[in-house]
């Protein structure tokens, strides 16, 4: 979608330390003007080192997110973070629904869609995850599992502002295995159907990401894809040279 402005989000998930954090200069170092004309550049970082970042990301070339927020503003949840919390140190948005936290924490749909709405709260973008099993792909199943996951995941009330979803294929994610450019158009057209058929001009405008082994060598050819916003990068996000790689795909 041409007047889609993509994002390419960087997950760094449970990686990183305080030495880590010229890697991330390194990438604001490295995006032109030209280049963050044209494309939003984020990354997720370790709750630790979120207003670090923020501090440093303030001439808009970057911006950074959290990787899951609790539900509930504040109270007696030891070791979690609120929405406002990601918020209070800079954060524009939060990863919710990861694949890793449906797994490791037992994270259903509904504990989702509460957490993107605490997002919302906040003031934060939405980061929605869905994507299927390897199992759930082979029996057929991929459509219509995601499309559950939507339905169950993003609340009322998203919009092309507050959300974006990230398609990310379980089996792809951290294995260096993709879809095929095929096979990813059409997940991303049934999500988008699903979501313009439920938010109308909202859906049409949603920014949907792809996730999963996304490197230097293949973002070119998945960014192409129709209705692929944008990526969700794991492990190539931790190395400037691999994320302005990635970025390099709108370029
Ligand atoms: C992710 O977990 O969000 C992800 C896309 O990981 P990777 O790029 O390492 O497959």
């Amino acid at each position: 979608s041409a007047q889609i402005k993509p994002l390419v989000a960087g997950n760094w998930k449970m990686n990183g330390l305080k030495a880590n954090q010229s890697e991330f200069y390194k990438m604001i170092a490295g995006i032109s003007e030209d280049l963050a004309d044209q494309v939003d550049a984020m990354i997720c970082a370790p709750a630790t080192l979120l207003a670090t970042l923020a501090d440093k990301a303030g001439n808009g070339a970057m911006s950074v997110g959290g990787q899951d927020c609790h539900a509930a503003v504040s109270g007696a949840h030891t070791g979690d973070i609120s929405a406002e919390m990601l918020a209070d140190a800079g954060a524009r948005a939060v990863i919710v629904g990861h694949s890793e936290r449906r797994t490791d924490h037992g994270e259903g749909d509904e504990d989702v869609n509460a957490k993107a709405q605490a997002a919302w709260r906040a003031g934060l973008i939405a980061i929605i995850c869905v994507g299927e099993t390897e199992a759930e792909r082979k029996a057929g199943q991929a459509i219509d599992v995601v499309a559950r996951q939507l339905d169950g995941s993003v609340p009322d009330g998203a919009t092309a502002a507050n959300t974006v979803i990230a398609y990310e294929p379980v089996w792809a994610i951290g294995t260096g295995l993709t879809p095929t450019a095929g096979d990813v158009e059409e997940m991303h057209k049934a999500m988008r159907d699903n979501l313009e058929a439920r938010f109308a001009s909202e859906g049409a405008a949603m920014r949907l990401l792809y996730g999963g082994s996304v490197k230097p060598g293949n973002a070119r050819e998945l960014m192409a894809v129709a209705n692929v916003d944008g990526a969700l990068v794991g492990g190539a996000s931790l190395k400037a040279d691999d994320f302005l790689g990635i970025l390099d795909a709108y370029s």
